[in-house]
């Protein structure tokens, strides 16, 4: 089934980086997404940090809010956010506020349907060695500096072979790391 087109995802986050307001998109994507947690009001004033998962991403998005805070817009800036049974590549702009507000705004670009991935599946239990991901483009580190999209981790690490998947672990990639370096502002 298509999912529905979501229009643009806005949120603003305070100088104290607490969300303080959300659009409907916001609230129709994290219903669908991630639950009712991650609706208004229950998100409201609440730190951004508590729902972004791995040390690196967390160092990445301070440095980039920083980036704006300084005066800077940040355009067109390519995330994945996926679910198990669907690709999503997005684009997020970062906007400054009055006094130290950010404002990130983030659409859809283009969606691929696939058959559901268990390994992405939050609610499987799982065991054995952790697998690293990238939180900002989804892909598998497979050993030797080789990132892959987490189908073809599946099938090179035989991970569908296994009767639980591996526990996942939310990191950056080398090139996702060095997103500050090359990014517009
Ligand atoms: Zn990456």
């Amino acid at each position: 089934m298509q999912e529905p087109n979501y229009g643009e995802i806005v949120y603003r986050l305070d100088k104290h980086d607490r969300i303080f307001r959300v659009n409907e998109s916001w609230n129709r994507f994290a219903g669908a997404n991630g639950g009712s947690e991650l609706r208004a009001p229950r998100i409201l004033g609440r730190v951004v940090w508590d729902f972004i998962v791995g040390e690196e991403v967390i160092r990445l998005n301070q440095a980039l809010l920083e980036r704006v805070r300084s005066g800077h817009h940040l355009f067109d800036l390519p995330f994945r956010c996926d679910a198990p049974s669907v690709r999503r590549f997005m684009l997020m702009d970062l906007w400054p506020l009055p006094d130290r507000g950010v404002e990130y705004r983030c659409r859809v670009q283009y969606r691929q349907e696939r058959e559901p991935i268990r390994l992405l599946d939050p609610k499987e239990r799982r065991e054995g060695k952790r697998l690293r991901m990238c939180s900002w483009c989804r892909r598998v580190d497979i050993g030797r500096n080789t990132w892959v999209e987490v189908e073809d981790a599946i099938s090179l690490l035989d991970l569908f072979l296994r009767e639980k998947p591996p526990p996942i672990t939310h990191t950056l990639c080398p090139r996702d790391k060095h997103l500050l370096d090359h990014e517009n502002g």
